[in-house]
């Protein structure tokens, strides 16, 4: 064992205390009881309920689209953008290798088929620069439309991601994008409260896909939220998810095959309440990311930090191993101190289901797939960081 391993844990130790630790735990220290009470008293705890309204205003308000859609989960939300984006059967979308199942799952969902390209060190999200070379190699264009030389399907949608909370270089690969004729939808699932200057996550591209999952930085038990600033694109997002349902006092006429996909307004309930204290939430978070910065600033592991002009949410922290071997020791060591650490994603294109899909070389993915792990990163519940 690597004799710095337990000073790593009881720094940890210092700001969790010393039971286990978990990677990333909500916290209801605000009126989310007093709304679920509410709620289940008012009997609006399914379908119907202003809630989901106000939720889906406040969300839209606080990254700055005009239109929020409230869903079931993440998943569901990227299923339906890259729907409403245009991907249809037999078509390709391209994503990063670095990412949870759920875009890989969305994208199969549309019944078409996943490509990877690399991502960039720095940012941990999709490389414009790799999507650049890939797109010019692999398409042609025809009546603006980009098509793989190789298969002859359609480019339909590109689906970069914000790796724990750090915004990939998204304004640059819309304009990649741009001119090639492919859709951006943000999987914006682990950013809410991250921004490229001034200017939130989520809002780049065509549309975008945000969860509130119990683990993501505020939840609503589940949820998720699509995120648009087309009025024509966001009424349809409502639509699909609400059964395709022709608005009518009594009957019940449906026009296309849509999904029950809406947030029951219960987990609403819950979200509104997180998100008065989310501002909070991200300082405290952005306080911790420093004291690990600090601790690391000395040692032989790189600690990671947003690059220059961009925010990060840092929803989960990373620090870097030297090697698989040692970051298979770290975990080993950790997990069984009761500190709850955890390991890149598999990359996608090693999953069995999309083993045979198309990408490029992957080498940042790789390199990053050996030596990533993520470090605790709530908010510590104890009265240093005090969310009232
Ligand atoms: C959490 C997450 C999702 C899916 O969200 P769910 O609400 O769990 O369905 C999608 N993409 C990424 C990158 C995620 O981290």
């Amino acid at each position: 064992m690597n004799n710095s391993f337990p000073e790593v844990l009881s720094f940890i130790r210092t700001i969790y205390g010393k039971e286990y630790i978990p990677l990333h735990r909500p916290v209801f220290e605000g009126n989310e009881r007093q709304y679920l009470i509410d709620c289940v008293d008012s009997n609006f705890v399914s379908t119907v309920g202003s809630q989901v309204d106000d939720f889906e205003r406040q969300i839209a308000k606080f990254v700055g689209t005009n239109f929020a859609v409230a869903v079931v989960n993440g998943t569901a939300a990227l299923q339906i953008a890259l729907q409403l984006a245009g991907v249809r059967p037999n078509e390709e979308v391209i994503t990063q290798s670095v990412s949870f199942i759920a875009i890989c799952n969305a994208i199969s969902y549309n019944r078409a088929k996943p490509v990877f390209v690399d991502v960039d060190l720095d940012t941990m999200g999709m490389s414009p620069d790799a999507l650049d070379t890939f797109l010019r190699q692999n398409s042609t264009l025809r009546d603006g439309y980009a098509y793989n030389r190789k298969t002859g399907k359609r480019f339909a949608a590109c689906c970069p991601m914000h790796t724990f909370g750090t915004p990939c270089r998204v304004p640059e690969i819309v304009e990649v994008c741009e001119q090639f004729g492919i859709p951006v939808v943000e999987d914006a699932a682990e950013s809410l409260g991250s921004y490229i200057s001034d200017r939130h996550v989520g809002t780049f591209g065509k549309l975008a896909a945000v969860s509130f999952n119990g683990n993501k930085v505020i939840t609503t038990g589940g949820g998720g939220m699509i995120l648009t600033n087309d009025e024509k694109l966001a009424h349809q997002a409502k639509h699909l998810t609400t059964t395709a349902k022709v608005a009518h006092p009594y009957q019940f006429i449906h026009d296309e095959i849509g999904y029950n996909f809406r947030l029951p307004n219960l987990n609403a309930c819950l979200g509104i309440a997180q998100l008065e204290k989310l501002k909070k939430i991200l300082k405290i978070k952005t306080e911790i990311q420093s004291l690990y910065a600090d601790f690391f600033n000395n040692k032989k592991w790189e600690f990671f930090s947003a690059p220059e002009g961009k925010t990060s949410n840092y929803w989960l922290n990373v620090v870097l191993m030297s090697s698989a071997d040692e970051r298979d020791a770290f975990l080993e060591y950790s997990n069984s101190q009761g500190v709850m650490t955890r390991p890149l994603w598999g990359l996608l294109s090693g999953q069995a289901m999309f083993r045979d899909c198309q990408g490029d070389d992957l080498l940042n993915s790789k390199w990053l797939e050996e030596r990533v792990v993520n470090l605790p990163s709530s908010v510590p519940q104890n009265q240093f960081f005090k969310l009232a």
